[in-house]
């Protein structure tokens, strides 16, 4: 995983991302990552304003930054979870996680 790319795709998100409950957009510091392994990572995208938890997988190769691409992939791959799921997930993940707001100082 290129951080560059990791960047990106968090840049991405930030502006393409629509909360699916209430349609509010998103910031970094709203944005965890949960894991990244070789291609493919992981992100909670949380609702600054009704705290809806988003997952968004995705792989570095298909996306290969390409902008419309990227669109298409953010909306067929973010689904909604469970405060319940991400907390199970969080605990499942805790060692590996990335304040992403760090990338962006
Ligand atoms: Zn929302």
């Amino acid at each position: 995983m290129r951080f560059e790319w990791l960047k990106l795709l968090i840049e991405g998100i930030v502006t393409n991302y629509k909360c699916p409950e209430c349609n509010s957009k998103t910031d970094a510091n709203h944005i965890e990552v949960l894991w990244i392994a070789g291609n493919n990572a992981n992100l909670d995208i949380i609702c600054p304003k009704c705290n809806t938890h988003s997952l968004f997988g995705t792989q570095m190769l298909q996306m290969n930054l390409n902008i419309d691409k990227f669109k298409k992939n953010l909306a067929t791959n973010i689904q909604k979870i469970s405060d319940k799921e991400i907390t199970s997930l969080n605990k499942d993940l805790k060692k590996e996680k990335i304040n992403v707001s760090d990338l962006f100082d």
